[in-house]
């Protein structure tokens, strides 16, 4: 079966092809530039040369059938026709309260995305657009979104309540969420096979830093705690967002800097973060470069990035009363050898040893601990289009 996997942002819109039976990838490229000037379909099939098509894109629904276009195309297609695609899973941000689980869309399900476009202003629609677009181009074809959120639906109201009158929690469902579920789901779920851990009980911390980042405590791969909250503004520090922050820093930077407060969540969530501390850049090999050239501000800022993680570690650790794994993904969890020895040093109380030459592998699923290690410690590289792809199967098959 050949299923189609969309990740539509504002602006852009993602897909790989996969086959679910070898779970290669067929193609996969990128729609840049979305209802803007410039817009470009970069398009890599498997095998064949990489094709670049410069065209205006005035909205999504032209953006899913260049895709399309291209993935039948004599030349750098990779299937004979559009019917070859069995079904599209969709990359959705939020299912608010609604969805635990990835599901097939129907009215009732679009009905939910457009109500959680409030929780998910940038995404949502996105997304929403996304599947309209593919149900426009290739009818009958069954479409399922998998939500973002759906991991954190299973916390308790002890985990995801915020301590806030409870009528806004009523009103307007304000509480945490997470994100990055998929990830989290899907990483948890290869660290109890990789680690041959207890499949019900098992305590599993995940760590996914990326630009964007979020830690999960999972009991028996059920979610019990993720850090990120009602948006994914709140937690670790980030590439450019602040994570946990006094939220009365948000009125004395309005009151000082005569912003609005729609404003300085946009300096929160985009100019905040690592780079924000630093001034160099929100990618960590800049900073990590820049601190070694005596940049001050760059290892406060990546100090601070460990420093919190390693909070969070501790804080998963006593709401679990224990743990038996901690797997690092994403592009720094996959790659940063030192933010990973950085973060584990902290941890040396819960009898964690690291093997400082299995640390230094980069992108594999690998265990960066020593065999008398308390605690099994890995790499696990995330895979979110592999992760959809195979929720969409299960719905579909
Ligand atoms: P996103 O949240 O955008 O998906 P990624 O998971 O791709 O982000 O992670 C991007 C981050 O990973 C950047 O800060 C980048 O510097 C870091 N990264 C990627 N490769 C390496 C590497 N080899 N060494 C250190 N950091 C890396």
């Amino acid at each position: 079966m050949k299923v189609l996997v969309i990740n539509a942002g504002s602006s852009s819109l993602k897909y790989q092809l996969i086959e679910t039976e070898s779970e290669k990838v067929l193609a996969k490229g990128l729609c840049e530039r979305i209802g803007l000037e410039g817009s470009k379909l970069t398009h890599s099939p498997e095998g064949k040369e990489k094709y670049v098509e410069e065209k205006p894109m005035p909205t999504h629904k032209t953006a899913v059938q260049m895709v399309l276009d291209a993935l039948v195309d004599e030349e750098h297609g990779v299937i004979a026709d559009i019917n070859d695609i069995s079904a599209v899973g969709h990359r959705v941000l939020h299912g608010g309260q609604y969805y635990s689980d990835s599901v097939v869309v129907n009215d009732d399900v679009k009905k939910v995305i457009k109500d959680c476009f409030p929780l998910g202003p940038l995404h949502n629609p996105a997304n929403l657009i996304g599947i309209e677009a593919c149900e426009d181009a290739m009818a009958g074809t069954p479409q399922v979104a998998v939500f973002d959120t759906a991991f954190g639906q299973s916390m308790e109201p002890k985990a995801y309540m915020y301590a806030i009158p409870y009528k806004y929690y009523e009103k307007y469902s304000i509480r945490k969420y997470g994100f990055h579920g998929t990830s989290h789901k899907f990483v948890s779920g290869r660290a109890i096979k990789f680690g041959e851990l207890d499949n019900s009980n098992c305590k599993v911390i995940v760590c996914h830093l990326g630009n964007g980042a979020s830690i999960s405590a999972s009991v028996g791969g059920k979610c019990v705690d993720t850090s990120m909250g009602l948006t994914p503004l709140e937690g670790l520090i980030m590439g450019t967002r602040s994570g946990d922050i006094d939220p009365a820093v948000v009125q004395y930077i309005a009151n000082n800097e005569n912003l609005s407060v729609d404003e300085v969540l946009n300096i929160l969530n985009k100019e905040s973060g690592v780079l924000g501390i630093s001034g160099v850049s929100s990618d960590f090999r800049d900073l990590s470069a820049a601190a070694q050239e005596g940049n001050k501000r760059a290892q406060i800022a990546l100090d601070a990035f460990i420093y919190r993680v390693a909070k969070y570690v501790g804080s998963y650790v006593a709401a679990m009363n224990g743990v038996d794994a901690i797997a690092f993904t994403g592009g720094i969890g996959e790659n940063d050898c030192d933010t990973r020895y950085k973060i584990c040093q902290y941890l040396g109380y819960l009898g964690i040893k690291i093997d400082e030459e299995k640390n230094k592998e980069r992108g594999k699923e690998i265990y960066i601990s020593t065999p008398d290690s308390n605690v099994k410690v890995m790499v696990i590289p995330t895979n979110e289009e592999l992760a959809i792809a195979r929720e969409t199967l299960d719905l579909v098959k």
